[in-house]
C-alpha cells in the first residue's frame, strides 16, 4: 500500500466529514498508517505529530499499551451485549467512577458527543413534562457555542457555517451573549466581560425561563468558536442564575472533560459561592474543596477524551432529583431513548483503563507542569505581531492570526503538515491541543509550526 494509490481511492470511495470533497483535490487527506505515542505514521514511514489529538479525542496517545490490553482483554470476554434488559461489569464500574468524579449519579450512555447533547435535552425536557411543566420546552445556549450536528443539537449550536443551511429544519432556540473575551470591550477585563455576558442571560431569563427547560453551555472553552476562552465566574453566575429561574444547566464537557482545561472537569475551576451565595449541595463536608461538577450542572455531557480517543462513546450523568421524576410505575414516564451500542463493553473497558491512568499516573499535575513549559516555548509566538488574543489553558493553547488572508486555514494546514505537524485552524484561529504525552521535542516542534504560520505566505 502507497499513499498515492490510498488517496485515490479515498477520494472514489469515501465522503469525508465537514469537508467540501471538491477541496480534497487540491488539500489531499493524510493517509495514516498507524500511530505511535503522540505520532501518526503515513504508508511511506513519514511522521507527523497529532498537535490535534485527533480531533480533540485523543488523551494518551496512539496504540498506548494498557489501553490496548484493557480492550484486548474485554474482546476476549464479551464483545457487546444489549443493554436494555442486560447489564455487565464495565458499564457499572464506568458508571459507579464517573458518579464519583462527578458527584452525579445516574449515567445514560450514546455513542457520540451528538448523541449525548440530544439525550440531555430530551431528558431535561421530559423531566418538566413529567414534573406538570410540559410548556417548559426551549433551550437557550451561548452565543458561537457548538454541541454537535444532529438536528437537536444543532438546534443548540450557533456556528454559521453549520448551522443555516440547515434553519429549516432545527428547533428555535436562542443564544444570549458568549462571555469569550475576545469579545470584551477596550479595557474590560475577562471577568467583567463574563459579569456582562452573565447579565445578558439574566435578562434572558427573567423574560422567558417559564417556558425554557434548560442552558447548555461549553464551560470555560467554546472549541469550534476557535477555543474561544471565558472567565470561569461566568459558571457560577450561570448556576445561580438557573437556580432563581428553575432552568436545568446542561454541561457540554465532551471536549473539555478528562483533564483537557487542567483540572478533571471544566466545571470544577468555578469559584465556590462568596458568603453571599447559598452553601451548594454536596460542596458541603468537603471542607472548601474544589467544586465538582455537579455543583454547577444538572447534566455532564462527557465523550470524546471519554475513551481516550479509542472508541466512540458517549454519557450523560444527572441528578437523583432529575432520575426521580422519570421513576413510576407509568411506562411512558420512562426515558424511553436508546442507542444500538448504549454501553458498548470495549468502549467502557477502554473509559476504565482511562480513569485507571488519571488515578495511577498523576496525570493533571504532570500536566500543570508540561504546560508552563510549553506556553514558556510559545512566549514567541505570543508575543508576535501577528498573533492577536494568544490563550491558554489547561492543555490548550490558541491565537488568532491578524489579517488572515481567505483560505488561511487550509494553507496553514499544508505547511505546518509539511513540517511534520497535524493542525487544523478553525477559521484564523490556530490553536494546539495535544495528546497528553508530548514531551520538550514535540512541544518545540509545535512551536516551530506555529512560527512557521505566522510568517507571511
Ligand atoms: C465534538 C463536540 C460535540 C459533538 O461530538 P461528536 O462526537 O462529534 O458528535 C459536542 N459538543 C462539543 C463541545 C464538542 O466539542
Amino acid at each position: 500500500m502507497d499513499n498515492l494509490s490510498l488517496l485515490q481511492r479515498s477520494r472514489q470511495a469515501l465522503w469525508h466529514p465537514c469537508t467540501q470533497m471538491k477541496q480534497l483535490e487540491a488539500v489531499p487527506p493524510l493517509p495514516v498508517a498507524r500511530g505511535e505515542g503522540p505520532w501518526l505514521i503515513d504508508y511511506e514511514g513519514r511522521r507527523y505529530l497529532d498537535a490535534i489529538s485527533s480531533w480533540w479525542v485523543n488523551l494518551f496517545g496512539h496504540a498506548h499499551p494498557r489501553i490496548n490490553a484493557a480492550i484486548c482483554d474485554q474482546l476476549e470476554q464479551i464483545e457487546h451485549v444489549i443493554l436494555a434488559g442486560c447489564t455487565h461489569a464495565p458499564v457499572v464500574e464506568l458508571s459507579e467512577r464517573l458518579a464519583a468524579l462527578t458527584g452525579l449519579s445516574h449515567a445514560f450512555y450514546g455513542s457520540d458527543g451528538a448523541s449525548a447533547v440530544e439525550i440531555a435535552l430530551k431528558m431535561s425536557f421530559h423531566y418538566w413534562k413529567n414534573r406538570g411543566r410540559p410548556e417548559k420546552c426551549g433551550f437557550v445556549s451561548l452565543a458561537h457555542g457548538y454541541h454537535g450536528e444532529t438536528l437537536g443539537a444543532l438546534s443548540v449550536t450557533d456556528v454559521a457555517l453549520f448551522k443555516d443551511t440547515y434553519a429549516p429544519l432545527l428547533r428555535v432556540t436562542h443564544q444570549v451573549m458568549s462571555p469569550d473575551w475576545r469579545h470584551a470591550e477596550p479595557g474590560e477585563s475577562p471577568e467583567a466581560c463574563a459579569l456582562r455576558a452573565a447579565a445578558d442571560l439574566e435578562a434572558w431569563l427573567e423574560a422567558h425561563a417559564a417556558a425554557t427547560a434548560a442552558l447548555i453551555l461549553e464551560p470555560l472553552v467554546q472549541g469550534a468558536a476557535g477555543m474561544g476562552m471565558y472567565h470561569p465566574v461566568y459558571l457560577r453566575r450561570a448556576r445561580e442564575l438557573c437556580d432563581r429561574h428553575q432552568v436545568h444547566l446542561i454541561a457540554d464537557e465532551i471536549a473539555v472533560g478528562f483533564g483537557r482545561t487542567g483540572t478533571m472537569f471544566a466545571c470544577e475551576q468555578a469559584p465556590s459561592p462568596g458568603p453571599a451565595g447559598h452553601p451548594l449541595p454536596g460542596a458541603e463536608g468537603r471542607g472548601g474543596a474544589a467544586l465538582r461538577v455537579a455543583d454547577i450542572a444538572d447534566f455532564v455531557c462527557l465523550s470524546k477524551g471519554l475513551t481516550g480517543g479509542y472508541l466512540p462513546l458517549s454519557a450523560v450523568l444527572t441528578t437523583d432529583a432529575v432520575y426521580a421524576a422519570f421513576y413510576a410505575d407509568e411506562t411512558a414516564r420512562g426515558f424511553l431513548h436508546s442507542h444500538s451500542y448504549t454501553g458498548n463493553p470495549l468502549a467502557c473497558r477502554a473509559a476504565l483503563a482511562v480513569l485507571d491512568l488519571f488515578e495511577e499516573e498523576g496525570v493533571l499535575e504532570a500536566n500543570r507542569a508540561k504546560a508552563a513549559r510549553c506556553t514558556e516555548l510559545l512566549a514567541e509566538v505570543a508575543a508576535h505581531p501577528r498573533a492577536a488574543h494568544f490563550r491558554h489553558l489547561g492543555m490548550i493553547w490558541a491565537f488568532d492570526v491578524r489579517d488572515a488572508q481567505p483560505g488561511f486555514a487550509a494553507e496553514a494546514s499544508r505547511r505546518a503538515l509539511a513540517r511534520g505537524v497535524l493542525l487544523r485552524p478553525i477559521g484564523a484561529s490556530v490553536y494546539l491541543m495535544p495528546p497528553y504525552v508530548v514531551g520538550e521535542a514535540e512541544m518545540r516542534l509545535m512551536a516551530e509550526a506555529c512560527l512557521e504560520l505566522l510568517q507571511p505566505q
